[in-house]
């Protein structure tokens, strides 16, 4: 008797267990233990094993070590010709345990070159439309030569190096092999037809004024670099293509730039000359300059720019530039431009905030670049450590949007006639900030840009978001009328929703080389940014995002991280285990969709319920043989009597009321809740990403509760879960996602019951569209 009681309640166990998740009982642990593809598994097979150069904790190792790149060089810009032409010493300082039989040292402009294979590996049908410039370029004129003239590489005792280019790559023999811990120096003399980065695209040139034939130059990419050498990939001498940008070594760099006379110059580095190039008038304003905190100081005015159209100088002068500790050398250089210069308080230092642009930037410009480009600084600085160089540019150049160390290039012109739109303005401080940004990723966080687009792009994407929120609440007179908040096209993760629901032919992993990669702004930039921003707002929180991010910053600030260096520190400094979201979101094309499938109302009962009473059956048991239990009847099912209605569950069961008396104190009892209604709701998953169910439940008085469950609540079943609540009030909806944070691709199943909250949605859609 003793073993069939307990075999009968054992069935009634799995019963009264299934009668929450009736449709499941097939479906349990769908994966677990069968199949390797659970989504909570830990990523160790994606990831490199941790070593001595990089830490299981996503810190440098102890054994971390970078080679360094110090650069001297003499340029000469023939505005004539746009020809560049420079001769460069570079000290390659090997601080790898292994020897080097030989050297690589990037040669970008190849990518120019008559012969390069760029333009055979575009798939390019005839557009429709096309800009007379782009026209001519691809049908009417002979390619561009645009590559590198190497005329000389030599030792520092002159005498000739063999070396050998491969396209963009030159690998340079030195007489021996370069030991562990030492130094070689080399010199490389070289010119190249600069292009017209307007017509003939590219992330650097000249744009060409044909009003006034001047040119105003934004020159990168421009000398022989040296490529990265490193634990995780040898040499990285992976070729550029056109899109993949950049890996470079740290070095010092100090560069002699000779150009007409009557041209203003900034770049990467400190002025070590400004006595030479500058008017007493210019160092005037640059001391006030330095002294003004709120509006930027104007060193070179529109007047005196537009002075110096007519008359040419065909005198020369050299700006001398030297930088310490940057990736990379930058300089924008014209008789067009108009220069501000404003300081900024960053970490209790003044770092100079400072834009040029021609007369077509404004008014916008003069209004707006130099404050975003200070604000920007503040920004990330909070986000990841205090900038540390000592000035931040942001050039006027149409169509551009590129960075290098302390300055960048910048698009947003008004009309002729001075106006701007809407668009306008906002695409020319969102690329402001943007590429400012860029100056902490990936110029001083000096990630594989040639292998990780997303770590440079996804990372400052995210980052952008934050600081653009702050700039339309720092400045909100940027805003423009009726705006609360600054209009940020990436970070919200509505904004994803099309991309990461569309067609999956056309989608790729967060994790795939930039040149592979569709839809390459919403894979690099949208994608990883939105994760970010999801992350931080929805699964661990700002004070866990911000300190975690903030400790892979700053460990990584003047090295080189790799993508796990990133998801382990974030793990490592918040205790949260995130492999599940990087699996998910960075090495699949999964996208978000939950919804609510079903929900069951119940009252509580005393007498056996049809469900009970057909495993009695089953099992040849009479009624009175159950021991005292507490039954659930579904509403409107054949045992549910109306009387249940409108009573707490204690009304409802003696069975439950004799166990509080017998097993409670008087004082406990008077604590005890008296639910009146019970729902259990079943949640499906359509979507392949895990993520948290965030369930705003609305009851009838009007109030509502919204509950999270974490991620983990799919380990055991991807498809659908339930949870059964006991609540005083009535719930009349519920909606899952409700503030719309989660990107969920399709929010037609995520309310109950379901027509009343998808007309809301749509309500909330059209709102949104104006
Ligand atoms: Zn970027």
């Amino acid at each position: 008797m003793k073993k069939l009681k307990y075999l009968f309640l054992s069935a009634l166990f799995v019963s009264v267990s299934a009668f929450a998740q009736d449709q499941k009982k097939d479906k349990k642990e769908p994966q677990q233990g069968h199949s390797n593809n659970n989504k909570f598994k830990q990523l160790y097979e994606e990831f490199s094993t941790p070593n001595m150069y990089r830490a299981a904790s996503g810190a440098p190792g102890a054994a971390y070590y970078q080679q360094q790149a110090d650069y001297k060089m003499d340029l000469v810009l023939d505005d004539v010709n746009a020809k560049l032409s420079g001769f460069e010493t570079i000290t390659y300082t090997n601080n790898s345990p292994d020897n080097l039989n030989y050297l690589w040292v990037q040669l970008d402009q190849n990518m120019r070159a008559k012969d390069s294979k760029t333009p055979l590996i575009s798939d390019d049908s005839a557009q429709p439309a096309t800009t007379p410039g782009r026209f001519a370029n691809s049908y009417l004129t002979e390619a561009f030569d645009g590559g590198f003239n190497i005329q000389e590489v030599k030792d520092s005792k002159g005498r000739a190096l063999p070396h050998m280019i491969n396209r963009t790559m030159m690998r340079v023999e030195m007489p021996t092999a370069l030991k562990s811990g030492d130094s070689f120096s080399f010199s490389i003399k070289w010119w190249y037809n600069i292009n017209d980065h307007v017509n003939g695209r590219g992330r650097s040139g000249y744009e060409y004024f044909p009003e006034d034939d001047n040119r105003a130059y934004v020159i990168a990419q421009f000398y022989p670099r040296m490529a990265v050498y490193n634990d995780v990939e040898g040499w990285q001498n992976s070729q550029f293509w056109g899109r993949d940008e950049f890996a470079l070594p740290f070095g010092n760099f100090e560069v002699n730039i000779t150009v007409p006379a009557d041209h203003i110059l900034d770049g990467t580095g400190k002025l070590t000359n400004r006595k030479d190039v500058f008017s007493k008038e210019m160092m005037k304003r640059y001391e006030q300059a330095k002294k003004s905190y709120d509006e930027p100081v104007v060193i070179v005015t529109q007047d005196e720019a537009i002075a110096k159209l007519s008359t040419k100088s065909t005198k020369t002068k050299t700006w001398k530039l030297y930088a310490e500790n940057v990736r990379d050398f930058g300089f924008a250089t014209s008789r067009r431009y108009i220069w501000d210069m404003m300081s900024v308080k960053i970490g209790g230092k003044d770092v100079m905030a400072v834009s040029l642009y021609g007369k077509e930037g404004n008014p916008l410009w003069e209004d707006w670049s130099t404050k975003a480009v200070a604000s920007t600084l503040k920004s990330y600085s909070r986000m990841t450590f205090d900038y540390p160089y000592h000035k931040a540019i942001s050039v006027h150049a149409k169509e551009q949007g590129m960075e290098y160390p302390m300055i960048c290039w910048n698009y947003g012109r008004p009309d002729k006639d001075g106006n701007y739109s809407d668009r306008t303005k906002f695409g020319m401080m969102s690329v402001i900030i943007h590429e400012v940004g860029h100056n902490f990723f990936p110029m001083i966080v000096n990630s594989d840009e040639r292998q990780w687009t997303w770590m440079d792009e996804g990372l400052n994407t995210f980052v952008q978001y934050v600081a653009e929120q702050d700039f339309g609440k720092w400045y909100p007179a940027a805003l423009s009328e009726g705006q609360t908040a600054y209009p940020s096209r990436r970070g919200p993760a509505a904004n994803i929703v099309r991309y990461m629901g569309g067609d999956q032919d056309y989608i790729a992993p967060i994790m795939t080389k930039g040149l592979n990669t569709y839809q390459f702004g919403n894979n690099a930039y949208s994608k990883p940014g939105t994760a970010l921003n999801i992350l931080r707002e929805t699964v661990m929180g700002e004070e866990l995002f911000d300190y975690a991010f903030r400790e892979y910053a700053q460990r990584w600030m003047f090295k080189h991280p790799t993508p796990e260096d990133f998801f382990r520190t974030m793990e490592d400094a918040s205790a949260v285990d995130l492999d599940w979201y990087w699996r998910g979101w960075f090495y699949t094309t999964d996208y978000v969709d939950i919804g609510v499938k079903d929900v069951k109302k119940y009252f509580v009962s005393n007498e056996p319920n049809a469900e009970i009473k057909k495993v009695a059956e089953q099992r040849g048991m009479k009624l009175s043989d159950l021991p005292p239990l507490v039954y659930f009847v579904e509403e409107g099912s054949e045992d549910f009597n109306a009387n249940l209605k409108g009573k707490s569950a204690l009304e409802n069961s003696t069975t439950l009321n004799e166990y509080i008396m017998d097993n409670f104190t008087p004082a406990e009892r008077a604590n005890i809740k008296e639910p009146k209604f019970f729902y259990s709701v079943t949640f499906e998953k359509p979507g392949g990403l895990v993520m948290p169910i965030i369930v705003e439940y609305t009851y009838a008085d009007g109030t509502s509760k919204t509950e999270t469950y974490p991620a983990q609540i799919w380990r055991l079943n991807d498809k659908e879960v339930s949870k059964t609540l006991a609540t005083e009030k009535e719930i009349v909806s519920i909606t899952v996602d409700p503030k719309l944070e989660t990107a969920d691709v399709d929010t037609s199943n995520n309310s109950w019951p379901r027509e009343m909250k998808a007309s809301e949605f749509d309500n909330f859609k059209k709102k949104n569209k104006n």
